[in-house]
């Protein structure tokens, strides 16, 4: 279900309805925000069997056999490019780049007649195109043909080539506020057990984007062992220390993030204590944070770096 993003969704709409729809268009905004729920709630809007008027009250039935080719991606008319996405062992999930052989299935659905009055192509995460397949691209936004559709979506517009960019109508995405956030998480019944003031702590971090929210909530598992070495310094033996520290140094993509998420959590307790002793450690140990981040950056062993703000 779409959260949001009413007047983008409303302004869509009514250009399909018009006939205006632009041939290329760009939709930018945070990454997690809803973009691809709401490109492809236009696209059920167009070839939706059960919408009979072109009435904006009419809504998509997301059951009739159009809509469930659309959202399974198989309808002959629609087709939907995005990197590809693999989950290695350790559960981390990794993107690769969009290549020339998935835009040049673009050729297949231009040369073939469309079944309906219409056809889309969507490129999700755009901006992931390597050159070669931005160049070949550029070639099909260069030469439109009449009814068919384009639209990209990115949560990185810069990362495009100009030359696309200009080709493309823009069309911006505002970031979700903390109560949509909210209903997101409820409406799926996931993390029912984080308390609401966790789950608000974490939707200010996130910066109005459900993957960030979500990805904090599931990584706030994995930094709790460190939390708790963090407060209890003494109490935990050598060996101990040195095992959290390599199942943490394991991914290190990962590494960033976590910094990120311990230097959130020194923040708030730095505040929600009155003793001068306590706020004094957690700025100390906000400092060794950053001394490790810069470590990171150095290219420094990850165990290394973990050891060290352990130890
Ligand atoms: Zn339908």
């Amino acid at each position: 279900m779409i959260v949001g993003h009413e007047d983008n969704l409303k302004q869509l709409k009514q250009w399909l309805n018009q006939g205006q729809l632009p041939q290329s268009l760009l939709v930018c905004g945070l990454k997690g925000i809803g973009k691809s729920l709401v490109v492809e709630e236009l696209i059920l809007q167009n070839f939706c069997q059960k919408i009979s008027s072109s009435s904006l009250q009419n809504t998509p039935c997301h059951s009739c056999p159009s809509c469930l080719q659309i959202k399974s991606k198989q309808h002959p008319d629609v087709l939907w490019i995005a990197p590809q996405e693999k989950e290695s062992d350790d559960g981390v999930v990794k993107t690769s780049a969009i290549k020339i052989e998935q835009i040049r299935q673009i050729q297949d659905v231009l040369q073939r007649y469309a079944l309906g009055s219409k056809q889309f192509i969507v490129i999700e995460n755009a901006d992931e195109m390597t050159l070669q397949a931005c160049n070949a691209l550029l070639k099909s936004l260069e030469e439109p043909k009449k009814d068919c559709y384009f639209i990209l979506t990115t949560s990185n517009s810069q990362r495009l080539l100009i030359t696309i960019r200009s080709r493309c109508f823009k069309l911006v995405f505002k970031s979700l506020s903390a109560s949509e956030i909210k209903s997101i998480f409820t409406q799926n019944g996931d993390f029912l057990e984080t308390s609401e003031q966790e789950i608000e702590r974490w939707i200010q971090m996130g910066g109005g984007s459900v993957d960030s929210v979500t990805k904090a909530l599931q990584q706030q598992a994995r930094i709790e062992p460190f939390w708790q070495i963090l407060k209890t310094q003494d109490t935990i033996p050598f060996y101990k220390k040195v095992q959290i520290a390599g199942e943490l140094a394991k991914n290190k993509e990962e590494l960033p993030f976590i910094f990120m998420m311990l230097k959130a959590k020194l923040k708030h307790e730095f505040f929600a204590n009155d003793s001068q002793a306590d706020k004094s450690f957690y700025r100390d140990y906000l400092n060794r944070i950053d001394d490790a981040e810069r470590s990171f950056e150095r290219h420094l062993k990850p165990e290394f770096i973990l050891e060290t703000l352990l130890l």
